[in-house]
């Protein structure tokens, strides 16, 4: 079953009309294993007072000054960077996560579908989770990918009602007190927002305009407040949250402003983002100092790892960098990003036996991550395997909105096709489907 999934969401966004224009976005995702792993692990324990499956559900960093978040189907919730830094600590951000975690749990997504155009808001959804995703550039030091996405009038329809977003801040709130957690973030992250919306009354911020704000949830949330006064509920701890904080800054900004923030803070989150800005400007002897000083005080960090394996392969040291990634990915063997990259950077030494059993693995967690498909496409083709080489090239194309692209490749895929091969002739078949349904 697994291994069809990506193939019904493509069905899925090909058999809806496209959107009008005025209703396009474009949104560049920001791909980072460790920002990834942070959100898992502090959705843990609301996850288990929820009936929501951890393991599927997947977290998003979109590059945004947006001060926004939003959940775009029954598995995916979207954190813009905007929010993240606005946010002072991890109770604030941990507040907005319960809500969005109490819309999953509501199924409010699910009834607004059903409420509004049953067809549109799939198509939306699939282009938010990368059916439509390009890639914009090359994996950069610092563990981040950047996708473009369409995302199609998001903002617009996924506007959930009041009495909606009532239950979400109910449910959210249920979930922190039941899970031991104060609830003091997620009214001084809201309360934040509004004096933001009464100081900038003409562009309000961009959770208030998909989270309607009556004064009724700031006393909800007051009153929530004092209630739990007394009790001994904890916080989330703030240094492991400045990091990812620091990081995503400097992965967003310019290494430049980054710089000016950071360079005089000698916490391990400002050294963190100096490392990362000096690697960004190609500034590598810098970078690698500050990565060995960092690992000095934190030896079996994951992720300084992947970030000291990251700027050796863009100083091209290949050999020196795989048992670097490697390392990262002993520590967090449940992150597919950093299973992604060992396979990435075996293929790129041309060691395709090795790559290959790497990337597949990859394929049953991200099944519709283009890039994926794009470099299993390379590696069947290295192995000579032809029609599966064209077959992932047709789908990677898919996956990017490139149809003709795609009906190139499953030609030749079908050319190449050796008929005792029942996977790919069933692959084929599939395919074929996908790309027939969409002239209907
Ligand atoms: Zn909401």
């Amino acid at each position: 079953m697994k291994k069809h999934v990506a193939l019904t969401a493509l069905l899925l966004l090909l058999t809806v009309s496209p959107l009008s224009a005025q209703d396009e976005e474009r949104m560049t995702l920001l791909v980072d294993a460790e920002t990834e792993s942070y959100f898992r692990h502090i959705a843990e324990p609301l996850l288990k007072h929820m009936d929501l499956h951890s393991e599927e559900i997947r977290y998003h960093i979109v590059l945004s000054d947006q001060i926004n978040a939003f959940v775009a189907s029954a598995r995916d919730v979207y954190f813009m960077t905007g929010l993240i830094n606005k946010a002072d600590n991890p109770d604030e951000v941990l507040g907005v996560l319960a809500h969005e975690l109490g819309h999953m749990q509501g199924r409010h997504l699910f009834r607004a579908a059903v409420m509004q155009d049953e067809y549109k808001i799939p198509a939306i959804l699939a282009g938010v989770l990368g059916a439509g995703a390009v890639i914009a550039g090359a994996p950069q030091a610092g563990g981040a990918i950047l996708v473009g996405a369409q995302a199609a009038g998001v903002s617009n329809l996924l506007r959930f009602t009041r009495s909606q977003e009532q239950q979400a801040d109910q449910i959210g709130l249920d979930t922190l007190l039941a899970a031991g957690y104060t609830p003091i973030g997620m009214e001084s992250f809201f309360k934040k927002l509004r004096t933001d919306e009464v100081l900038y009354t003409k562009t309000p911020p961009s959770y208030l305009l998909t989270h309607p704000s009556p004064a009724q949830r700031q006393d909800f949330l007051a009153n929530a407040v004092q209630q739990a006064e007394g009790k001994n509920l904890t916080h989330l701890p703030q240094a492991p949250f400045d990091r990812i904080k620091a990081k995503l800054y400097a992965l967003s900004e310019t290494p430049a402003r980054v710089l000016r923030k950071y360079q005089h803070d000698k916490s391990f989150a400002g050294r963190y983002a100096v490392a990362i800005a000096n690697a960004r400007l190609a500034k590598f002897d810098d970078a690698m100092q500050d990565v060995n000083a960092l690992m000095k005080e934190q030896p079996d960090d994951p992720y300084l790892y992947e970030l000291k394996g990251q700027i050796l392969q863009d100083i091209g040291s290949l050999d020196e960098a795989l048992p670097l990634l490697e390392k990262a990915l002993s520590y967090e063997p449940d992150m597919p990003l950093l299973r992604f990259e060992v396979g990435e950077l075996l293929l790129q030494q041309d060691k395709v036996d090795e790559a290959l059993p790497i990337l597949q693995t990859v394929r049953n967690s991200m099944p519709d991550w283009a890039r994926l498909h794009y470099l299993l496409g390379v590696a069947y083709g290295k192995k000579g395997l032809l029609s599966l080489s064209h077959l992932s090239l047709a789908e990677s194309s898919l996956l990017q909105g490139l149809r003709d692209d795609a009906k190139y490749h499953v030609q030749l895929a079908e050319h190449y096709l050796d008929k005792k091969d029942t996977a790919a002739a069933e692959k084929l078949a599939l395919m074929k489907e996908a790309l027939e349904s969409e002239k209907n």
